[in-house]
């Protein structure tokens, strides 16, 4: 692999040495917390909408794990500010793999793909179109 993946490495690096929008929100639309047993991942999503009730404003997460798991959602927290919650439920797997930059492992697709399955469980939970306590990547 060349210099582009020695960038987004220390990219996957900085996100989690130094995390964006870490922390709860005071007034999330929806919260939502999953786990990637795997790999002992875990991560909450906290996600407020603006008055449309699809806008998304703001996005906080939380969490422990392992670096591609907790950078996966530093990332995603900033990514999808700005989106709707339809685009949200759209991402699939090639979204996140894209946006980390590197070749994920089938051993670690899980870890990086946790963030995202949490904030979509999470909205539909919120749309009252999934029953979940909690998600989990065994799925
Ligand atoms: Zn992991």
């Amino acid at each position: 692999m060349g210099l582009g993946s020695d960038m987004y490495r220390q990219q996957i690096l900085d996100h989690y040495k130094n995390p964006r929008n870490y922390g709860e929100l005071e007034d999330p639309t929806f919260s939502h917390v999953g786990e990637n047993p795997m790999c002992g991942d875990e991560i909450r999503m906290d996600i407020r909408l603006d008055e449309d009730n699809e806008t998304i404003n703001a996005v906080a997460f939380s969490g422990d794990g392992c670096a591609i798991s907790q950078a996966s959602a530093s990332m995603l927290s900033s990514e999808l500010t700005g989106k709707t919650v339809d685009e949200l439920l759209e991402m699939d797997r090639d979204d996140v793999v894209d946006m980390l930059g590197v070749d994920i492992s089938p051993m670690r697709i899980k870890c990086a793909v946790l963030a995202e399955k949490v904030a979509q469980d999470g909205a539909e939970i919120y749309r009252g179109e999934l029953e979940v306590e909690k998600t989990t990547t065994e799925d």
